[in-house]
């Protein structure tokens, strides 16, 4: 039976990306068979929860062609091992960071970059076109004309791709460039780290005088955090004068950026200003079949039309749904056409009667955290139930769509960009695999049965 199991993962391994796999597959652990289930070690509920909505069926799918006769039991018993959690966790770096090089004196920061966003596979469309025109500008010269260069637009549409890009062009040019790309949240962590150690010279170092490019993603972190902005001023100031490339990327339009100094918003705006919007249907095809292309996927046209229509307004949803028909179309052997694709939203997205609205999230999250729906649409900003109420917009995005504005109205009448940051907020800790998160969305989506 353990054979089977590592022959089913073998399976998975080669149909899913690698990341996935690493993520969610590599730290499962196999732990025998009972009567009437096999059981799985993970390390910790959430992992119950996104095994069974994303890959059980196939899981079973191939453990019974592996098996043959032998009838494997249809259901899993799920074994929460707290030693996993180290494995998880080394899985999901090796995933992010690629190996240290082997010379020492490379600039380190190049292991910062993600490896995966190149210019060269980046889809562009109407949405996106100044945005991506800027950032090869600021690529092939940077420092000069477009400094510094702020992308803004929702959430998946490829800021972070475009900021990473900028990074590798310059880097190719110039291989000596010391290029710093830190998210918003990094660079407050860092900058209070090194506070509390004094360390803060090396800090303004590593930041000012030792860096020629600035990659900052996701600069609506500072909201409201007054003295990592003051740091941030300086920092922008000393590169700036030293015509030293910045690039920043933001959820919003720079005077919309809540709790933002009003010399950094217009430093921000005194360069170039590019959104990245929804990308159209064609555009959307396009990069459908780029991906494909990347991941070897047989993608037939209707298939990508179909898709595209169904996924509107996240091209990283739409890279999922896409993997996630290919792995089912691998598994099940059957060629990956329209019928199967209906099928796999289906799933995905409950059709319209059944499907679950936002009172519903709203209901089962205060039923959850023991908090009044009248508090959870108030303004009252206490932890008790501000984080209620961040994790119930949350899942209403994740999993109805609802458009931010939308979202905002329903929770009492809140500002979009209110909810745009509750919504990264919650993402961000589940990628940190925050726990109490974790189990709270499980907990929630598995009361509502999505
Ligand atoms: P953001 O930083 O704006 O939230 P990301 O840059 O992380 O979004 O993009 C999300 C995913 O979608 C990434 O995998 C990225 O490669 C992909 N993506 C976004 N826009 C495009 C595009 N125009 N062409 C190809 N891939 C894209
Ligand atoms: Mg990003």
């Amino acid at each position: 039976m353990e054979q089977l199991w590592e022959r089913t993962l073998g399976s998975l391994k080669s149909h899913l990306s690698s990341e996935n796999f690493e993520t969610w597959l590599q730290p499962v652990q196999f732990g025998g068979v009972e009567p009437d289930s096999i059981v799985l070690r993970i390390p910790n509920q959430f992992f119950a929860d996104w095994i069974s909505a994303h890959y059980l069926d196939l899981i079973f799918d191939t453990l019974d062609r592996e098996a043959g006769d032998s009838n494997v039991p249809k259901k899993v018993r799920w074994e929460l091992d707290e030693t996993l959690r180290e494995k998880a966790q080394a899985a999901r770096e090796s995933t992010k960071r690629p190996p240290p090089r082997a010379t020492p004196r490379e600039p380190s920061v190049f292991s910062d970059l993600n490896p995966k966003y190149r210019f060269k596979n980046f889809v562009v469309g109407p949405a996106n076109q100044l945005a991506h025109a800027a950032s090869v500008a600021v690529g092939s010269d940077p420092g000069s004309r477009y400094n510094p260069l702020f992308i803004y637009g929702g959430v998946g549409l490829g800021k972070t791709h475009l900021v990473n890009a900028i990074g590798h062009t310059i880097l190719q040019r110039n291989p000596r460039a010391r290029i710093r790309y830190v998210s918003a949240e990094r660079f407050t962590n860092e900058f209070i780290w090194s506070l509390q150690n004094h360390e803060i010279s090396a800090f303004r170092d590593r930041y000012r005088s030792q860096c020629d490019v600035l990659l900052m993603d996701d600069i609506q972190f500072l909201a409201g955090r007054e003295q990592t902005q003051e740091e941030f001023f300086h920092t922008f100031n000393a590169l700036y004068h030293s015509d030293k490339q910045i690039v920043v990327t933001s959820d919003v339009y720079p005077q919309q950026i809540s709790e933002m100094q009003e010399r950094l918003v217009s430093r921000f705006q005194s360069g170039m200003v590019a959104d990245v919007q929804v990308p159209e249907l064609d555009t959307r095809i396009a990069i459908l079949q780029k991906k494909a292309e990347t991941e070897g996927i047989a993608l037939v046209s209707e298939v990508a039309l179909f898709l595209a229509q169904m996924v509107r307004s996240n091209v990283r949803e739409l890279e999922g749904t896409l993997l996630r028909v290919a792995v089912k179309a691998e598994l099940l052997g059957q060629p990956m056409g329209l019928e199967l694709a209906k099928e796999t939203m289906r799933q995905v997205t409950p059709n319209q009667d059944m499907a679950t609205t936002v009172e519903d999230i709203q209901r089962i999250a205060c039923g959850y955290f023991g908090v009044r729906l009248t508090d959870l649409k108030s303004r009252r900003r206490h932890r008790a139930i501000s984080f209620p109420r961040m994790v119930s917009m949350y899942i209403c995005r994740q999993r109805l769509g609802t458009s931010y504005p939308e979202l905002g109205e329903r929770f009492g009448g809140k500002d979009h960009t209110t909810v745009i940051s509750a919504v990264r907020k919650i993402s961000g800790l589940i990628e940190e695999q925050d726990e109490r998160v974790l189990s709270a969305v499980g907990a929630i989506e598995r009361k509502l049965g999505i």
